[in-house]
């Protein structure tokens, strides 16, 4: 199985989610082993900032990453489509300081990048195997990595709240393209409408609304439309996984097991796993059948 890049490069715009303001995305396809790189459009000469567990700052909202004064901010559902198609070499030039929030879920970016095509390189793909298993823990939320012959994500949230199905608190999921496109990445971000004014106080999420997220009050969804899925909330949460796994800089091996992660403990467990090379291994398979993760095949038309 080699790695993958685009075929062509390609753009599309979006708003930020804090600024309101329009943002521009640039795709490029890259040479092998250059992984997943940001630059910033619109600082001139800025240097590049690769996607690195180890440069997410803060991670209050979302997972931003920052080199010397350069900040890609909300990086997460953008590299969950990456890491949902099997990319491994790509550089997205952003001309602000947020990656644009789009419909709040990792779809549109989904769609893009299949616009663009995708292609196997000349050069094996590099996976990161979990050995042993890696857990951290903050208060009572906690994830854990273990060993695993495929990549399989469990999640399990714990909302006491109305809009929030006791039955539909927990999903697991198993990475495959299929099962990504289909299953996972339309689940949108939610949030709270007391949270939102409060942000709104600080200047934050000018330009959220119910066109990028599940907006919920005391009592129920608001969103005219409903939810896409029964479990889209737990759905979404692994989403945000997937993209801040992807920070550990391959596609893992392994089975991630969390309640109530979040951006935060994702990176914490990523830094974890890295700060000891018994942890893990880094892997090849010859052929695409007997790798344990389906990607797309590169000529696999999606309608
Ligand atoms: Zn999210």
């Amino acid at each position: 199985m080699n790695q993958r890049t685009i075929q062509a490069a390609i753009a599309v715009t979006g708003i930020g989610l804090h600024s309101g303001e329009p943002v521009h995305l640039a795709f490029y396809p890259q040479p092998t082993d250059t992984g997943i790189v940001f630059e910033r459009s619109d600082l001139i000469g800025s240097a590049p900032v690769p996607a690195d567990a180890f440069l997410v700052q803060d991670t209050l909202m979302s997972s931003n990453l920052v080199l010397d004064d350069v900040r890609i901010g909300t990086v997460e559902h953008l590299l969950s489509a990456i890491a949902g198609l099997g990319i491994d070499n790509l550089l997205i030039r952003v001309s602000s300081a947020e990656i644009p929030i789009m419909d709040g879920s990792a779809a549109p970016f989904v769609d893009i990048l299949l616009d663009a095509g995708i292609c196997e390189q000349e050069k094996a793909k590099k996976f990161l195997k979990v050995v042993r298993p890696v857990r951290v823990k903050i208060d009572d939320k906690w994830a854990e990595l273990r060993p695993y012959d495929g990549f399989e994500l469990n999640f399990e949230i714990d909302f006491d709240h109305p809009a929030f199905d006791k039955e539909q608190q927990h999903a697991q999921f198993s990475l495959s393209s299929q099962n990504f496109i289909e299953g996972l990445c339309s689940a949108r971000t939610f949030g709270f409408v007391k949270d939102i004014e409060m942000m709104r106080q600080n200047n934050l999420a000018r330009g959220g609304s119910m066109e990028n997220a599940i907006v919920i009050d005391d009592m129920q969804v608001l969103n005219a439309e409903g939810l896409r899925f029964v479990d889209e909330f737990v759905r979404h949460k692994i989403l945000d996984a997937l993209g801040d796994l992807y920070l550990i800089g391959h596609p893992i091996l392994g089975r991630f097991n969390a309640y109530k992660s979040g951006h935060a403990l994702n990176n914490l467990l990523v830094r974890e796993v890295l700060s000891d090379e018994n942890n893990f291994e880094i892997v090849t398979f010859d052929d695409n059948v007997t790798a344990p993760i389906d990607y797309l095949r590169v000529n696999d038309v999606i309608v």
